[in-house]
């Protein structure tokens, strides 16, 4: 038995591979109720998804919610580069998510560690079976849903380097949303 822990986007797509490829017992495990909201990976290369897509048997453009024109890079100096889009898209993560492990063995709850012949950890940054590497470096990132962007293109914006990181801002559907990736925090 394969026990694969975490259903974000790696483990519901590794469950699915398992389950496509037969031969395998694979089950999964994630407490997280169908729908819950985890941030983010809306962003992705859209010909690279198409590919992912495909081998797991599901339709790309099911999921796609925006692809902007542009790409915008600017820093704080007020230098600003424009490149025009070719592949970096929005996608509906949550019903990726929900789609890949649709009809397959899911329990919504956590896993244990032990037990079974393999236990892969696709907990994400929690790395609950494996625990936290030692010097294991975090950050926070703060993220917000927004009626309106700060523009129409997938925009980035870099701090000074002694300051605090970038903000980033995507278009989705009617929506866009942006964070802001501190890379150092400051009190
Ligand atoms: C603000 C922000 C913006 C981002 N933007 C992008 C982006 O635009 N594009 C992009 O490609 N990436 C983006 N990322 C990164 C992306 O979200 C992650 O790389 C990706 O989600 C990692 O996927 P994963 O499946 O490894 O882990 P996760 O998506 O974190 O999934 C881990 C799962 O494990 C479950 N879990 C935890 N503990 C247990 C347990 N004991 N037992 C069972 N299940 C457990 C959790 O409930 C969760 O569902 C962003 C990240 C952040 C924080």
């Amino acid at each position: 038995m394969i026990t694969v822990a975490g259903l974000g986007v790696a483990g519901s797509y590794l469950l699915r591979r398992l389950h496509m490829e037969g031969g395998f017992s694979a089950e999964g495990y994630d407490p997280k109720p169908p729908g819950y909201y985890i941030p983010c990976g809306y962003a992705v290369n859209f010909n690279l998804f198409r590919d992912y897509c495909r081998m797991a048997g599901l339709e790309p453009d099911n999921y796609l919610l925006s692809s902007g024109r542009r790409v915008v890079m600017e820093n704080s100096s007020g230098l600003s580069m424009e490149f025009r889009n070719v592949g970096l898209s929005t996608i509906e993560k949550n019903s990726f998510e929900r789609d890949l492990v649709e009809g397959l063995r899911v329990h919504r709850e956590r896993a244990k560690a032990g037990g079974d012949e393999v236990t892969v950890d696709a907990t994400g940054i929690s790395r609950s079976i494996i625990g936290h590497a030692r010097d294991d470096f975090r950050m926070q990132t703060l993220e917000y849903l927004a009626d309106s962007g700060l523009s129409d293109a997938f925009l980035f914006h870099y701090f000074p380097p002694r300051a605090s990181g970038y903000l980033w801002s995507f278009p989705l559907a009617g929506t866009s949303m942006w964070a802001r990736a501190p890379q150092t925090l400051f009190c």
